[in-house]
């Protein structure tokens, strides 16, 4: 590694790293910008692990904003600059009972508002469209003990979809960044942010000391290099704790892990061949009435992605900073456990799809959802009293269908600009999704 001195380095290529420094770097040509992940590629963390569908069915203002600038610009790319992601608008499906209905009244009139292109199907509907699920549990034991909810309702999604996180990552972001004369450093670690004080070093010991003014001086690298630089980005999703923690940087973050259970079978065709929602003649993306538990068709190989499911109980994951390089570090591990969907999904799933009964999963696997403990949304601030640490995190599970605009808010926030215009000319105030001013408005529509 040379001795280079780069304007800014961005920590973590995944999504959110690649969307920040390609529009920092796309506002700011001149600056010198390196990109570093401890993995072999970009897009290889927990965005590899996702399954990269996206919706505008939200309720709140920011969600909307966020979900719908970032659909319309992969559009963009997707349609008028030629770049495949694979992107499809599949539809999605939102399936309650009547007391979700009911509680969900307001939320679908905030859309309604909002012109968020979305329809309401009556049970009789839904039944008729996607006959292989059951609808009705009365006077089922079973579903009882489960405490599963009928299906009363369902409300369809026009513009929400599915596209391929590897492509928006490499093909586009990581393309368009190295275009720009932007660097990557893959297989390289940051082991440790290295605080100092601005200005001239006293040597007095413990600096820099309280009344020293305070900046970070330096990445320390698994190579035993240091990485140079006066700004230092941090997009390092789940794993974000073990670089701010030591500096007493708190971003309101916790990993939780999260599974995908995967089922391939040609018994699926005729349930994933469905020609009432979409152009892609399959049926949509679904949401079950309990616990978030969701369904994405895979038409093509007849096969079903599985996730949701309760979060009560279930940990957060606190690693030790000082093992970021260890092999077992919990955050590293994409082992899914087989037995949760025996023991949770499929009771639940094979009831509502009995199609599903006796399929064998094909394979699972699992990531880290960067959860914000205040309200589920990205973070995006610069740490108070240390110059030049700014932090980009906090998907919590829907960090690809935002991520173009939340690269935008990094590089407004970057250039000490007040607003972010997002992609079709929305202006977003930057500290909204800061930590001190944030203002982020209640969700109602949560999976
Ligand atoms: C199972 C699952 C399903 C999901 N489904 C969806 C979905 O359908 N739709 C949606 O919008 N979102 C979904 N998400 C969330 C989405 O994947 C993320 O919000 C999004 O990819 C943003 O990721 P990121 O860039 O913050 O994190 P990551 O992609 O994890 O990137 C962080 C990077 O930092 C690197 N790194 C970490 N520590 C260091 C270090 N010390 N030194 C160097 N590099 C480091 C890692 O190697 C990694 O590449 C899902 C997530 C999971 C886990």
């Amino acid at each position: 590694m040379s001795e280079k001195h780069y304007d800014v380095v961005v920590i973590g290529a995944g999504l959110f790293g690649m969307a920040t420094a390609y529009h920092i770097k796309k506002e700011n040509k001149k600056l010198e910008i390196l990109v570093v992940d401890k993995l072999a590629q970009a897009g290889a963390g927990n965005t590899a692990q996702s399954a990269a569908m996206y919706r505008d069915t939200f309720s709140s203002e920011v969600n909307l904003h966020l979900s719908s600038s970032t659909r319309d610009f992969y559009k963009h790319v997707q349609h008028e600059l030629g770049i495949d992601l694979s992107l499809r608008d599949v539809t999605y499906l939102w399936l309650m009972d009547k007391e979700q209905f009911e509680g969900n009244k307001i939320a679908i009139e905030t859309m309604l508002k909002n012109k968020v292109r979305i329809e309401i199907l009556e049970k009789e509907d839904i039944k008729r469209k996607i006959p292989e699920l059951v609808t009705d549990f009365d006077g089922n034991e079973d579903a009882q003990m489960l405490n599963l909810r009928n299906i009363d309702f369902g409300l369809l999604g026009y513009d929400c979809g599915e596209l391929d996180a590897d492509k928006i990552t490499r093909d586009f972001y990581e393309n368009e960044f190295n275009k720009l004369g932007g660097e990557t450093l893959y297989n390289t670690a940051i082991t440790k942010l290295i605080l100092e004080p601005i200005g001239e070093k006293l040597g007095i010991p413990g600096e820099p000391v309280g009344w020293q003014k305070k900046r970070i001086g330096g990445a320390l690298t698994n190579t035993g290099s240091t990485i140079k630089s006066d700004n230092f980005v941090i997009a390092t999703g789940a794993w974000a704790n073990e670089l701010l923690l030591p500096l007493g940087v708190d971003s309101h973050t916790m990993p939780v892990k999260k599974y995908i259970f995967r089922i391939q079978h040609p018994q699926l065709a005729n349930f994933l061949h469905n020609e009432h929602f979409n152009g892609e003649k399959t049926t949509p993306f679904l949401i079950f009435p309990i616990h978030g538990i969701h369904l994405k068709p895979v038409k093509y190989n007849n096969s079903i992605w599985i996730g949701g499911g309760s979060l009560i109980g279930k940990p957060y994951i606190i690693t030790n900073p000082e093992e970021i390089t260890k092999e077992d570090n919990p955050l590293n591990d994409t082992q899914a456990n087989d037995r949760d969907y025996e023991f949770d999904r499929y009771l639940i799933l094979a009831e509502y799809l009995p199609v599903l009964k006796d399929l064998q999963l094909t394979n699972s696997w699992a990531g880290f959802y960067a959860i914000n403990t205040i309200d589920k949304n990205p973070v995006v601030f610069k740490a108070k009293g240390i110059k030049g640490l700014q932090v980009v995190t906090s998907g919590s599970g829907s960090g690809i269908m935002k991520a173009d605009a939340i690269g935008r808010i990094a590089a407004a926030l970057y250039n000490n600009q007040e607003h972010a215009e997002l992609y079709g000319g929305i202006k977003f105030k930057v500290s909204r999704l800061g930590l001190e001013n944030r203002n982020v408005d209640k969700e109602d529509f949560v999976i």
